[in-house]
């Protein structure tokens, strides 16, 4: 027996929850489907447990897409204030952690509730361990065959995210749907995601794992990032890491600015004023991490030398070294670790108003499996809460 409903999601996340959700509110009879035990897993452990749902300084430009442009409708139509306000009405207490970047006080579970409970007001039907075997068009829709056995429906909405994290059940279901239909599917790589270091770097800055200071991150392309960088055992993390590795390419430097804001020139004539005597060592040591600082001057990088014995050179070379510390990762620590996902199904064959396929009416296609990748700091929930509600308008 056919089972039929006017809509199917694929994909429990946060994009398929909140396209379900105001799909049902609007009459619509909706089949949440996921292969999974449990739903909106990546909800429940990110931002630490707490999800960091939304930035209140949301913007377009703090997306990564091949089309800038593709981001603005949804994002205008269901903003960060809509979904705050949805915050709001069911008592969640939350906080500004630093940049806009809004988490739950208490946990990531209160999301995932507050979305079921929504989906369970608008009368969707959600069941999950259903495996999608696969999906062809019939005649005025869509027909899927499960292991639970064959739906059918008018409207058909791909929400199962990217490759980030397979051991979160990430799975390239949806850019093989898209293959399927011959539509677009740009190359994808990690995002957000801890850089490794060349064999001479890991030597360079073995030991110095959980050692964290500001800096300005700076990609090749111009793109930079002012926040915290971390050295981990396996290479370079942090935000300003994170942030900066979603705009390099592999073969890549990156310039890290490890004293920013210092007039470095001005600060060696202060200290040399009022303490000549002090070593480099000691008065670097107010700057920054002392084992960093001794570390740097075990590897013959920083002059063993007091203040009052540096030459105008020693000087200029420690300002540009510190200002313009340049690092050319090996690697990154791939989808394992990522945040996100680049790249994925084109914008350019959707709709930025419904995210329907052009060429397909009836698919649609939301969340992180479309080429669109936010910044770190809630930038990636909200775009699956906004792409998600675009699709939800209209299914
Ligand atoms: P997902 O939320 O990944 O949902 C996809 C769903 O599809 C899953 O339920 C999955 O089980 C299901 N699925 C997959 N394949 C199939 C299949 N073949 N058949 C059936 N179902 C399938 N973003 C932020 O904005 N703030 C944060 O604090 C944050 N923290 C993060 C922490 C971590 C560790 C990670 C990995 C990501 C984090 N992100 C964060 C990014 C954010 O989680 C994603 O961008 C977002 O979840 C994407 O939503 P989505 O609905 O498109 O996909």
């Amino acid at each position: 027996s056919v089972k039929q409903h006017q809509v199917i999601i694929i994909g429990a996340g946060a994009a398929g929850l909140m396209c379900a959700l105001t799909a049902g509110y609007r009459g619509r009879d909706v089949l949440l489907l996921d292969n999974a035990k449990q739903l909106g897993r990546k909800i429940l452990i990110s931002g630490g447990g707490r999800c960091n749902f939304t930035n209140q300084n949301i913007e377009p430009g703090a997306y990564l897409c091949s089309n800038p442009h593709f981001v603005k409708s949804a994002l205008a139509r269901f903003s960060q204030w809509d979904f705050i306000a949805m915050v709001e009405r069911h008592g969640i207490d939350y906080h500004e952690k630093t940049l806009g970047q809004l988490f739950c006080d208490d946990s990531a579970k209160d999301i995932v509730d507050m979305l079921t409970t929504e989906c369970d007001w608008a009368g969707v039907k959600i069941q999950l361990r259903t495996e999608i075997l696969s999906v062809a068009a019939t005649d005025g829709g869509y027909s899927l065959q499960t292991s639970e056995g064959e739906y059918r429906c008018k409207s058909l909405v791909i929400a199962t995210g990217g490759l980030s994290m397979p051991k979160l059940g990430a799975t390239p279901f949806g850019f093989r749907i898209a293959e399927q239909f011959a539509i677009k599917v740009l190359p994808t790589t990690a995002g957000l995601v801890p850089f490794t270091l060349q064999p001479e770097d890991k030597a360079r800055f073995e030991g110095l794992s959980g050692i964290s200071l500001p800096v300005i991150a700076k990609a090749e392309c111009g793109r930079q990032f002012r926040e915290a960088m971390l050295f981990t055992h396996r290479g370079l993390s942090g935000p300003a890491v994170l942030q900066i590795s979603s705009y390099w390419q592999p073969g890549q430097s990156v310039l890290f600015d490890l004293l920013p804001d210092l007039d470095f020139v001005d600060w060696c004539k202060t200290i040399t004023a009022e303490s000549p005597k002090l070593s480099l060592k000691n008065g670097l040591s107010r700057l920054l991490p002392k084992r960093l600082v001794e570390r740097l001057q075990e590897l013959g990088e920083l002059p063993n030398k007091n203040f009052n014995q540096l030459s105008k050179a020693d000087v200029a070379a420690l300002d540009s070294y510190f200002h313009c510390w340049q690092i050319q990762p090996g690697g990154t620590e791939g989808y394992r670790t990522a945040e996100v996902t680049l790249g994925g199904v084109d914008t350019d064959e959707l709709s930025s108003k419904t995210m329907e396929a052009k060429r397909h009416p009836g698919l649609y296609f939301i969340g992180e499996v479309v080429d669109v990748s936010g910044w770190l700091g809630g930038y990636n929930f909200q775009w699956a809460w906004s792409s998600g509600y675009a699709a939800g308008e209209v299914v």
